[in-house]
């Protein structure tokens, strides 16, 4: 059975064919570390998580890299505003070096807490000064470059097939941003390689900087992901992950950096998630209406709830975030983990039932059918031992640590009742009554409180 995905670069789902053998190539954008990632973040790296269990469930050896964004990414895609790293280091009044430090740090533990596998290799662009570099002299020496007073740019009208991933309308964008473009730009979709650091007489000096050929500054952006994924995977490689975010100038610019200098295809496979929505607007850092995996946390809920949540929904399709989806995620995972502890020993898995979840991912990761498989399973009339053996082994895949005893509490059927009777006080406007309840529920050890979505329940501390 092949293993399809749907390959932005064609708009089409594909049969994956690695370039070596059953050697796969795996670079996913990582995290810009300024500030805590927001599960929205998370939604893609569990994704792309999924990804690639799945090859190596089908026996695939992956080389996983992901770098860490820790200079050059600025406020704007266009080439302008502050590096937010800069940002960042004012607003804890720490050196910019510690805030990527700490936030590297906040991040490998949310993913672990996720139970998402650490990429083979994580590459920090700090630590790569060299071979941006390297690349941009390349580039230069190919005459795609040129210089204007802020730094060395990319000139796109040199490269032919300039925005073909994101199929942009070229011509449109060069005469609607024209207005708009950095002071000595050729064309508005050209992008930074290297971005002078101001001149100190301005009082602004950066606190991250390095010489160049081209003078003192830092890299771009998108020279990074360029330079460190063919450093450890080659000039070409198989799959490049990334949320939708990403095409339209990251990823676009990734291309032709990496084949201008190469002169090669370098993704074969181009997988974009979509994203995570709060009030069907995309999660972010800019709009404020975003919830990091400690605050899930904080709230009562287990990090695996949150990871159940993103497999209910395909990567491809929108995920609308509410605290209550959260809350039935939760509930769903606390029956599945109970039923699973009923479970005798794992015997012998049931081969059908592997083939139907296996099929079901091979299709663009279907995860939610393949969650609805693992319900299918629990409702069957297996033996308990086949289904224990078979559950873990879809485990391996889903990553929802089955094969662990899990301690998610189990909200009390007279807690449920008092929950219920509290909602029709207080739609009664009878807050007597509601207080009365919650000093009921929280004698029997749980902690209630009302929020814009309704009541949200915990367990006290
Ligand atoms: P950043 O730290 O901004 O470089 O983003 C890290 C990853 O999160 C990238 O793959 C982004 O495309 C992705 N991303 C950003 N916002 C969202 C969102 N609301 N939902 C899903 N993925 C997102
Ligand atoms: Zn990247």
């Amino acid at each position: 059975m092949p293993f399809q995905l749907y390959n932005t670069l064609t708009r089409q789902k594909e049969d994956f064919k690695p370039l070596a053998d059953n050697q796969v190539g795996l670079y996913t954008c990582g995290p810009t570390v300024y500030d805590y990632a927001h599960i929205g973040n998370l939604r893609t790296y569990v994704f792309e998580d999924v990804l690639k269990r799945v090859l190596l469930y089908d026996d695939y050896k992956v080389k996983h890299v992901m770098n860490i964004t820790d200079v050059g990414h600025l406020v704007s895609d266009a080439d302008e505003g502050e590096d937010k790293m800069e940002i960042g280091a004012r607003r804890e009044k720490k050196t910019a070096w510690e805030i990527a430090e700490f936030y590297t740090e906040a991040f490998q533990k949310d993913i672990a807490e996720l139970n998402i596998l650490p990429p083979d290799i994580w590459c920090k662009a700090t630590d790569h000064i060299k071979e941006q570099i390297e690349l941009i002299g390349t580039l230069e020496k190919k005459g795609f470059t040129y210089q204007t007073d802020d730094g060395i740019y990319f000139d796109t009208a040199k490269f032919k097939d300039y925005g073909q991933l994101a199929k942009l309308d070229i011509e449109g964008l060069q005469a609607g941003a024209r207005i708009e473009m950095v002071k000595g730009k050729r064309n508005s979709t050209d992008f930074a390689l290297w971005k002078f650091s101001p001149s100190t007489s301005s009082g602004k000096k950066r606190q991250m900087e390095w010489n160049s050929p081209w003078g003192t500054g830092f890299p771009g952006w998108h020279i990074e992901c360029s330079a460190m994924a063919m450093k450890y995977l080659g000039e070409q490689i198989d799959i490049h992950c990334g949320a939708v975010d990403h095409l339209n100038v990251h990823h676009t610019n990734e291309i032709a950096q990496s084949e201008a200098a190469t002169g090669k295809k370098f993704v074969n496979y181009w997988i974009h998630g979509e994203h995570l929505l709060v009030d069907g607007g995309k999660m972010s850092k800019s709009k404020g209406n975003y919830a990091t995996l400690q605050t899930v946390i904080g709230e009562g809920f287990n990090p695996f709830a949150f990871r159940y949540l993103v497999l209910t929904s395909h990567y491809r399709s929108k995920l609308n975030f509410t605290w209550e989806s959260l809350q039935a995620a939760q509930n769903a995972l606390t029956k599945l983990y109970k039923q699973v502890a009923e479970l005798d020993d794992a015997r012998k898995l049931d081969q059908e039932y592997k083939d139907k979840f296996e099929a079901a991912l091979n299709d663009d990761l279907n995860t939610p059918q393949a969650v609805s498989i693992v319900w299918d399973l629990l409702k069957s009339d297996l033996p308990a031992g086949a289904k224990k053996a078979t559950l873990l082994d879809f485990d391996k895949i889903l990553g929802l640590g089955l094969d662990k005893k899990q301690q998610l509490v189990e909200i009390p059927e007279k807690i449920e009742k008092l929950l219920t009777e509290r909602e029709k006080a207080r739609s009664d406007k009878n807050w007597d009554k509601a207080d009365e309840l919650r000093n009921e529920i929280e004698k029997a050890g749980f902690i209630v409180d009302d929020t814009p979505e309704g009541q949200r329940i915990k367990q006290a501390s």
